[in-house]
């Protein structure tokens, strides 16, 4: 269909929203951004794009300003919490794709340059609490975990408590290996550390079970002293990195189930408001950008805006599904309780390791390698 003559209009200034909005106008659309923070901005957070949402920002025109403030991941560490390193994958040598980390800030801010390049029209202080209000040819919901158009599409989907809670923080980093992320698995707890901008910063990511939590939030507040006190038993290493805490955020981790309706009449989901998933396999803002380049694509394929939009979900909604099982999946084998398990799972991590390290790197390759751009440039 004639994608020029569409007036979208989009809830959610996240990644998705900032992705959709680029990807309709690059194709000829007139596109409004509604968010209802009073500016573009985004928590002190790191991010990994795997080379599947490298593409869509790289078909966007962006992957120059992904060169620039990203830094290309190099290895992947696997440490024991106490005994230190179980293995070593090199992602230069056994992948030509490129994996980034970024700060949240810098993605959010290259995407936002993104969109004002292209003339999209972004309403800043504006929350939106009807849709249907909205009165857009489209309207697309990339209003998050919260959002307002999903249970208009699906009714209530009940999330459950997963029983872990995670922390995140952002600390001074020392400078070395600053192109690697490290895994610390322990009985029922593990944390995740990588660099962000050069090398300045690195990001912590701790995850431990417990039976109880309150409400679901990704922005509540923690006690740094309560988080080293939980971690105290994990090795030198990990114990120089939690010193360094001033500040961390702290969240329960709900299951959610993939939205059964992502599209209907003018509307349509993407992102965590179809599909939030949990960050076990640091999915959730790659898939946000698969599913703008895809509805913008679609759009433009289609020959009206309702098959437009049955096409979208046919090639989006397996795909999540599939991934957000998969980060659901994830957790449990860096938290094994049992001494003689955990001994048995790192040996057997150790010799997929060294037997064959690219078979350990194509498990995901159905993840990292799809590439919904086929190489098109916008
Ligand atoms: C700790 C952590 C680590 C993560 N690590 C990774 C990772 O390494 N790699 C990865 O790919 N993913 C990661 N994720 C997941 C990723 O951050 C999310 O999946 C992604 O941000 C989802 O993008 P989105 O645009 O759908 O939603 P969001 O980023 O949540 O954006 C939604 C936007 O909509 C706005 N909004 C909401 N409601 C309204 C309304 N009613 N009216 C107007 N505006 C509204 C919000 O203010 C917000 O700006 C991580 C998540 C967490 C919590």
């Amino acid at each position: 269909m004639d994608i020029k003559t569409l007036n979208i209009a989009v809830i959610g200034a996240g990644i998705g929203g900032l992705a959709a909005a680029c990807a309709f106008a690059l194709r000829g659309a007139r596109v409004t951004v509604h968010e209802q923070a009073a500016a573009i901005t985004e928590v002190g957070a790191g991010l990994q794009i795997s080379p599947n949402g490298f593409a869509v920002l790289r078909g966007l025109g962006l992957g120059g300003a992904v060169e620039k403030v990203g830094g290309r991941a190099g290895t992947v560490a696997l440490h024991d919490y106490r005994k230190g390193p179980v293995l070593r994958l090199d992602l230069k040598r056994l992948d030509s794709r490129d994996y980034w980390f970024l700060h949240r800030a810098d993605l959010i801010d290259l995407l936002h340059r993104g969109v004002n390049d292209t003339g999209v029209t972004i309403e800043v202080n504006t929350r939106i609490t009807d849709p249907g209000a909205l009165t857009a040819d489209l309207v697309i919901g990339a209003d998050g975990l919260h959002s307002v158009l999903r249970p208009r599409l699906n009714g209530t989907l009940a999330p459950f408590f997963t029983r872990q809670v995670a922390w995140r923080a952002l600390v001074p980093h020392d400078g070395t290996r600053t192109d690697e992320a490290r895994v610390y698995m322990a009985p029922r707890r593990h944390l995740v550390s990588y660099p962000v901008r050069g090398g300045e910063l690195l990001n912590l990511v701790a995850v431990e079970e417990r039976s109880a939590w309150a409400e679901e939030s990704w922005s509540a507040e923690g006690d740094p002293d309560d988080l080293r006190a939980r971690f105290s038993d994990f090795g030198a290493a990990v114990q120089g990195k939690l010193k360094r805490i001033r500040k961390v955020g702290k969240w329960g981790l709900f299951r959610h189930p993939v939205a059964p309706v992502w599209a209907d009449g003018r509307y349509a989901l993407l992102g965590d408001a179809a599909h939030p998933t949990l960050p076990f396999m640091a999915q959730g803002a790659s898939l946000a950008l698969e599913d703008a380049w895809v509805l913008a694509a679609a759009t433009a394929e289609a020959p009206d805006l309702d098959a437009a939009l049955a096409a979208y979900q046919a090639r989006r909604i397996g795909r999540a599904t599939r991934v957000v099982d998969a980060a659901s999946g994830n957790a449990w084998k860096y938290h094994i309780s049992s001494k003689p398990l955990r001994f048995a799972a790192h040996a057997a991590l150790r010799l997929g390791g060294a037997v064959a390290p690219e078979r350990m790197m194509r498990q995901f390759d159905w993840i990292y390698g799809h590439d919904v751009t086929a190489g098109e440039t916008l």
